[in-house]
């Protein structure tokens, strides 16, 4: 399925449905999107959706994708704790079996990720990433350095607070980004300065950066339409980077 989220190709769910882990979960947009909307799942009191997990998107893999960047379960997480062990693997499998193609998966589980790594295949196409929505969230990149693949990177996205100690070894590629939500009210400022002061800690690295978008609340607060807010011209224009991991 073709995609806004600009740092990918394409996305591909076999998972749809998830639960509020942090607070980056806090205006998840999977339950503003198509497929939630048309049979409306929401997010209940405790922001948890039912998971509908679908084997036959694994097998179809193939179709649509040659060549390209495929965001795996941008509707919701596969490392969550209801998808089953069987699945997973399979998915793995697939990965491996379909190597001209980049498979990105994100995750803020990182326990269970790291707790199933040794039973997976990590074949060297596939970028697994963590997030880090604020400096309490740095942990989770001790975690992804357990997983032995060649591309580890984080996303960094919505940035909810400056993170001054980001330690980068191990890792790759930093996707930076606000905050969208519902209502432009609720999505909470990033301060363009904690992206600076990331991007500074990328660069003494080596670390590619990719700016992705500048959040709602900034647009809003900058005379932008909120629609605008990851359009690469209206940012400043030191934030105007978008790298991929070499
Ligand atoms: S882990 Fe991701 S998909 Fe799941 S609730 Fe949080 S933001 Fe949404």
């Amino acid at each position: 399925m073709p995609t806004h989220i600009n740092w990918t190709d394409e996305t591909r769910n076999y998972i749809r449905g998830c639960d509020h882990v942090s607070p980056g979960c806090d205006n998840c947009y999977i339950d503003g999107t198509l497929p939630f909307r048309f049979n409306d799942w929401h997010f209940d009191a405790s922001g948890h959706i039912d998971l509908d997990l679908r084997p036959e998107v694994i097998e179809m893999l193939h179709r649509g994708t040659r060549g390209k960047k495929v965001f795996m379960n941008s509707l919701g997480d596969t490392f969550h704790r209801d998808v089953p062990f069987d699945l997973t693997l399979r998915a793995f499998q697939r990965y491996g079996e379909l190597d001209d193609r980049v498979f990105q998966i994100l995750t803020k589980r990182e326990h269970e990720m790291a707790r199933l790594a040794p039973r997976l295949p990590w074949s060297p196409n596939i970028w697994m990433g963590c997030t880090v929505e604020n400096q309490s969230y740095t942990f989770r990149a001790r975690y992804l350095r357990q997983v032995d693949v060649p591309v580890r990177w984080l996303s960094v996205e919505p940035l909810l607070g400056p993170i001054p100690r980001l330690d980068l070894e191990g890792i790759s590629w930093v996707v930076l980004g606000g905050e969208t939500a519902k209502l432009t009210i609720k999505a909470r400022y990033t301060d363009p300065d904690w992206m600076r002061e990331i991007i500074a800690q990328c660069r003494a690295a080596g670390v590619a950066v990719w700016v992705k978008q500048m959040g709602f609340a900034w647009a809003v607060r900058n005379g932008f339409k909120r629609h605008e807010h990851e359009h690469i011209e209206i940012f400043p224009a030191d934030l105007q980077i978008r790298e991929f991991p070499q």
